[in-house]
């Protein structure tokens, strides 16, 4: 992933892939996921160079759509967590993405996150310019609001 600009995860090179991306659905625009079942369960991301298979079950639980769909696809669909800050989009590809991106923006200690990796691929936009506190809550707010269990 290149850390340059950008509005959404679509103007992004690729070298790292998440299990788990937390979708809009496309028909009924309600939560959906798109699960990497290649990857083990204990992994959150995996290198372009890895073996497996680059094909995510999309599932939606409110209108029961389900299918394979691939990484060139899944860009396609909105993100679940993309909100504006300061003229910024924040997306993340999940919770804990976004969790990570949050604990950045605070300088907490993520050096045990199981996110830690990603926080050198953080926009430099959004560090720089979201700093305010008040901000920081909207984003804090935003994630337990949207946030599936
Ligand atoms: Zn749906």
């Amino acid at each position: 992933m290149r850390t340059d600009g950008g509005l959404t995860h679509i103007k992004y090179d690729h070298y790292y892939y998440p299990r788990i991306i937390e979708l809009k659905c496309p028909n009924c625009r309600n939560y959906a996921r798109a699960i990497n079942e290649t990857v083990p369960n204990e992994i959150e991301y995996f290198m372009d160079i890895a073996r497996f298979g680059k094909i995510w079950n999309f599932k939606c639980v409110s209108c029961i759509k389900e299918y394979e769909i691939n990484w060139s696809e899944i860009q396609k669909i909105d993100l679940w967590y993309k909100i504006q800050v300061r003229n910024e989009t924040v997306w993340s590809w999940n919770a804990k993405h976004l969790d990570l991106i949050i604990k950045r923006l605070k300088s907490e200690n993520i050096k045990n996150h199981s996110w830690a990796f990603f926080a050198t691929y953080i926009n430099k936009k959004w560090l720089e310019k979201i700093k305010k506190k008040s901000d920081i809550q909207k984003l804090e707010n935003y994630l337990i609001g949207k946030i599936k269990k």
